[in-house]
């Protein structure tokens, strides 16, 4: 896909990428691919080793061929090695995680010991760039480890480039990037990181960095409540039996509105909203200020994950004992990343209400085992629903999309189909003969 783009960087910069994830290795793998020379520095070994015999830790469609092909041409290397990055690059980006930590707060213990070692190693003038979401003052934060760090001075610049793309199109998002922030002010930093974006996107927003590390927790927030809005919306569709899907039609070709984030669902997910929004209430309480509406999303977000186990009540009575098929574990297709998906809740929902549950996901094999209690995922969809009482589909994985209904209704006991993606039609279903329900959809 990126292939049919061509992006050829005016210069060759030598850059540096901290952090082996989804951030980092796209990152590191599109600048590559745009001319540059980057080394991309990772602390665990196991996964430096295997990325340099060009074996991914998670699938994201295109990286792989991406990755391999850069490695071969000599633009890629991978290391664990801090020091040799630090002093083989001009740029160095920070893109290593920032998990949630207690009551929300960002856990920014990996940047600081980046930055720590950053301090300790740099030998000469650096431009610090962060990829990570990190909390606004975060830069400041960076600048002065750096400086407390340094054995004499050096002089270094300091940036923020928030990184937008969506797991799952990460590399076609990269070669198509809607736009690039970069917030420093830093007038020499401008100018490398402009020339470094231009052949990437044509908007190109220069701010402080205090404002660009505001623009990423503010874009994660508005998504989170575009998808909460639509999903309550959803829930009020069933009660006045109104189709939620022409509702999110009807609204999105209002330009203001847009139609993107208005598929109403079982609740958001992933690494990246659950946690930047809880994020973004901890800093608003810390400087005195009640993000009351955002509060209320994640409460609702919360709740929307659980309706899906009572609506598979409503059909088949208590749980105990009933054998539960989950469809669809990743956070959301073309994905292996399972952090934060709905079916974590769900399944803990589905076990404590007495159900015995089985879980189908077609990246099973990427999956760590354990990752959902006893609960095996499985890549057989024929298998998994072997006896069972009910489905739960929780992701539009196309595997599930393409099932055969009669195969799959076969092997269950009971057909009941509780479809938390709305990618059924119902009165498909019920000529198939299924109990179907979905959100915010009358059964008709
Ligand atoms: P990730 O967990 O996939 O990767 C982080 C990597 O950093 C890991 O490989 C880890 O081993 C490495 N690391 C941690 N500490 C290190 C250290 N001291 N030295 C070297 N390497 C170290 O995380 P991710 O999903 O790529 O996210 C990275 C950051 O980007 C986070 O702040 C996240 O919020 C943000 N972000 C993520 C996405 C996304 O979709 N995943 C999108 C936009 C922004």
């Amino acid at each position: 896909m990126y292939l049919n783009k061509y992006i050829k960087a005016a210069a060759n910069l030598k850059i540096c990428v901290i952090g082996a994830g989804y951030v980092g290795l796209v990152t590191a793998g599109c600048f590559a691919e745009a001319g540059h020379f980057v080394i991309c520095i990772d602390k665990d070994e196991e996964r430096v080793d295997r990325l340099s015999h060009g074996i991914l830790p998670f699938y994201e469609p295109g990286l792989e061929k991406l990755i391999r092909k850069n490695t071969l041409a000599g633009r890629l290397t991978f290391d664990t090695d801090l020091e040799k990055g630090v002093d083989f690059a001009r740029l160095v980006f920070i893109a290593v995680g920032t998990p949630e930590g207690n009551g929300g707060v960002v856990d920014l213990g990996a940047i600081s010991e980046v930055a720590q070692s950053i301090g300790e190693l740099m030998k000469d003038y650096k431009i610090i760039v962060t990829k990570s979401t990190v909390p606004v003052g975060t830069g400041d934060y960076i600048q002065k480890i750096i400086k407390g760090r340094q054995k004499r001075t050096i002089p270094f610049s300091i940036a923020s480039n928030p990184e937008f793309l969506r797991e799952g199109s990460a590399v076609h998002d990269n070669f198509n990037m809607e736009r690039a922030v970069i917030g420093t002010e830093d007038n020499h930093a401008i100018r490398v990181l402009e020339e470094l974006y231009q052949p990437f996107t044509k908007n190109i927003l220069i701010t402080d960095v205090r404002t660009a590390e505001m623009i990423k927790y503010a874009s994660n927030a508005f998504l989170a409540t575009k998808l909460t809005y639509i999903n309550q919306i959803a829930n009020i569709c069933e009660k006045v039996g109104v189709d939620v899907t022409q509702v999110s039609k009807g609204m999105g070709f209002d330009a203001r509105i847009g139609k993107s984030y208005l598929n109403a669902g079982v609740g958001y997910g992933g690494s990246c909203l659950p946690k930047d929004t809880k994020a973004l209430v901890a800093i608003s309480d810390e400087v005195g200020y009640s993000f009351d509406l955002l509060k209320e999303v994640i409460h609702a977000n919360e709740k929307q994950q659980l309706r899906i186990v009572d609506k598979l009540i409503e059909l088949i009575g208590p749980l105990v004992d009933k054998q539960i098929t989950v469809m669809g574990v990743t956070f959301k297709p073309n994905t292996s990343d399972i952090r934060y998906a709905p079916a974590h809740i769900v399944i803990r929902e589905l076990k404590k209400k007495g159900a015995l549950v089985k879980a189908y996901d077609p990246m099973a094999d990427k999956i760590t085992k354990n990752s959902f209690g006893a609960t095996e995922v499985s890549s057989d969809l024929y298998e998994s629903v072997k006896n069972s009482d009910g489905i739960i589909i929780l992701t539009e994985w196309d595997k599930i999309k393409q099932m055969d209904l009669k195969h799959i209704k076969m092997n269950m006991k009971l057909p009941v189909i509780i479809d938390g993606r709305n990618m059924f039609s119902p009165r498909e279903m019920k000529r198939q003969g299924f109990e179907y329900s979905s959100i915010g959809r009358p059964n008709k």
